[in-house]
């Protein structure tokens, strides 16, 4: 029987570099986007040249009726089997200080991190707890850990996902469903792209941004059966930015 990892976001930064690390590890993947067919297309090709297959699947995880129907066909088409990992890992920031912050601004940075944690996880658990096996992985950040200025909106949805993850690795423990988290700091991927990198350097303990695939190795050990008994942790990837 083949085994299905589905990584939202997959198609650049970190979600990339997921597929491609849990591909290497033997999982098929169903590699999720939202507008960028070309990346996602590439991430593909990434995942065949690591000796797994792979689908692209194209939904706004914030839009709870395209995530069900994209999760419908894909069971329909493959009727004994079932998603085993889930990389909740699509975001976007739109920082700004709460006083000017636009209303879509804040409601779009949390329906993508938050609405989509509800429908993508709710759309795939059920087959996770009938095998009594899964792993869930949700891709937060410092910024939920401890605030940033500037981005009350990203701060929110990453704390929110946070607690979410405590809560929901407490409902599946017993059906040996892990639920866990990761919180990077500052990673090199587009969405660090225009920063002050000379400037924030400084501000890191190691003096350097990470990389996508340091993080994806993190990811890939909460997916392995070794991190079998690490439930409801929010594990920090930042080279000492908060400690
Ligand atoms: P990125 O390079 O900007 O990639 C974002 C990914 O999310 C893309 O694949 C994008 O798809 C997808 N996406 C955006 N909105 C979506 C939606 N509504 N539905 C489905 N997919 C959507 O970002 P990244 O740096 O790899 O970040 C990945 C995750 O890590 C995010 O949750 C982010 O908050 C978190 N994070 C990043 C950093 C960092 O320093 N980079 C630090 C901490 C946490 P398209 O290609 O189709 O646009």
């Amino acid at each position: 029987m083949r085994k299905y990892a589905l990584v939202t976001g997959g198609s650049r930064g970190i979600g990339r570099a997921v597929c491609i690390k849990l591909a290497r590890m033997g999982y098929d993947i169903l590699i999720n986007y939202v507008s960028n067919a070309a990346e996602a297309q590439k991430t593909l090709e990434l995942v065949r040249q690591a000796g797994q297959d792979g689908e692209i699947l194209m939904f706004d995880v914030s839009k709870r009726e395209q995530v069900r129907k994209a999760i419908e066909l894909w069971e329909n088409d493959h009727p004994e089997e079932y998603i085993e990992v889930l990389v909740n890992n699509a975001g976007i920031r739109r920082d700004n200080v709460l006083v000017f912050m636009p209303e879509e601004d804040w409601h779009r940075v949390l329906g993508i991190t938050l609405d989509g944690f509800y429908n993508v996880t709710q759309a795939v658990l059920q087959p996770m707890l009938v095998h009594k096996q899964g792993r869930i992985i949700n891709v937060t950040s410092v910024s939920g850990l401890k605030g940033q200025s500037g981005q009350a909106n990203y701060s929110a949805a990453k704390g929110g996902l946070i607690a979410a993850t405590k809560a929901l690795a407490l409902e599946v423990a017993r059906k040996r469903v892990t639920v866990n988290a990761v919180a990077p700091g500052f990673i090199e991927t587009d969405m660090t792209e225009g920063l002050d990198t000379a400037a924030l350097k400084n501000t890191i303990p190691a003096l350097r941004f990470g990389t996508p695939e340091e993080v994806a190795e993190l990811v890939g050990f909460l997916a392995s059966p070794q991190a079998a008994y690490i439930t409801g942790e929010v594990i920090s990837i930042n080279g000492g930015l908060y400690t």
